[in-house]
């Protein structure tokens, strides 16, 4: 599905960008696994990808950091001799009650996650813009795939920081996505609900917690970082070359406001 096409998946050591990075090497991709602190971590997944037949290889960098995202996608052309898919999926939690966030906590949040994969987005679409589309490849110039979150939306008590930096990914995503769709680049957002990564452990690791994060989920099971890894390939491929600027929920109907189905 994705043969001969390069990828960048962001904090790829891990959770759901461990699992597409995985996913986009079945597919035929070429990926860079970037990672911020766990190198071993990494290695494995690049040698996972590498069963595949497809080329990897591990890129440590700071995607909150300009000038290391900056290295990061020159490095990445030198290697591969170009970008085609970008899967901006670094992110983090800093949790509080707001009289007791910091600021760094806030700035922390915002940082990695929006500014982040605006960093990532930024340099990736001018090595697009560079390229152009190569009709062999694929019939865009290239892909953008915004790994958001259901709280994009659902407001999150106790996780300012969080769900303000996601809803301004959503923003980001359709404003570069309206901006870049003339020249044939395609940025599109999939958000996830609750996926069993570390990330959220202690909503689901004891069975009382994932029976009350179950109580949230209308298809009744929490999901895996491979549900995401599914949507990503699809998203990224031609396949969906008419979806521009859209988000994709994978999510198992969390945000179907379930409390609905019985009360109201
Ligand atoms: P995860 O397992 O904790 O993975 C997050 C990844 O981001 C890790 O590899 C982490 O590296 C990396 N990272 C953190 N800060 C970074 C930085 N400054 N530069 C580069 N990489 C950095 O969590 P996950 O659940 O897979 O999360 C992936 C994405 O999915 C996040 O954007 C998250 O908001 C989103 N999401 C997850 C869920 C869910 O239920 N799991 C739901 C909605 C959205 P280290 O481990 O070394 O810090």
């Amino acid at each position: 599905m994705l043969q001969g096409q390069k990828a960048l998946v962001t904090g790829a050591n891990s959770g759901i960008g461990k699992a597409t990075a995985i996913g986009l090497g079945r597919a035929g991709a070429d990926v860079v696994v970037n990672y911020i602190a766990d190198r071993a971590a990494a290695e494995k997944v690049v040698k996972e990808i590498e069963r595949s037949g497809v080329r990897a290889y591990a890129h440590e960098a700071d995607v909150s950091q300009e000038d290391q995202v900056t290295g990061m996608i020159a490095t990445m052309v030198e290697e591969f001799g170009t970008i085609d898919i970008l899967v901006a999926n670094a992110g983090l939690q800093r949790d509080a009650p707001v009289t007791e966030m910091s600021l760094d906590y806030w700035r922390k949040v915002l940082d990695v996650n929006l500014t982040g994969q605006f960093l990532c987005a930024r340099e990736a679409v001018k090595e697009f813009l560079r390229r152009g589309v190569v009709p062999e490849v694929s019939r865009a110039a290239g892909k953008i795939i915004c790994v958001s979150s259901v709280h994009q939306i659902i407001p999150w008590a106790g996780h300012v920081n969080y769900a303000s930096s996601k809803g301004g990914v959503q923003m980001m995503m359709a404003t570069l996505a309206q901006e870049l769709a003339p020249k044939r680049i395609r940025v599109n957002a999939v958000a996830p609900g609750a996926i069993r990564t570390p990330i959220n452990r202690s909503a689901w690791e004891t069975q009382s917690a994932e029976a009350d994060l179950k109580k949230l989920i209308p298809y009744g099971r929490v999901g895996d970082p491979e549900d995401i890894a599914s949507a990503v390939v699809v998203m990224a491929s031609d396949l969906l070359d008419y979806v521009v600027g859209t988000t994709l929920y994978v999510d198992g109907g969390m945000t179907l406001f379930p409390g609905f189905e019985t009360g109201g």
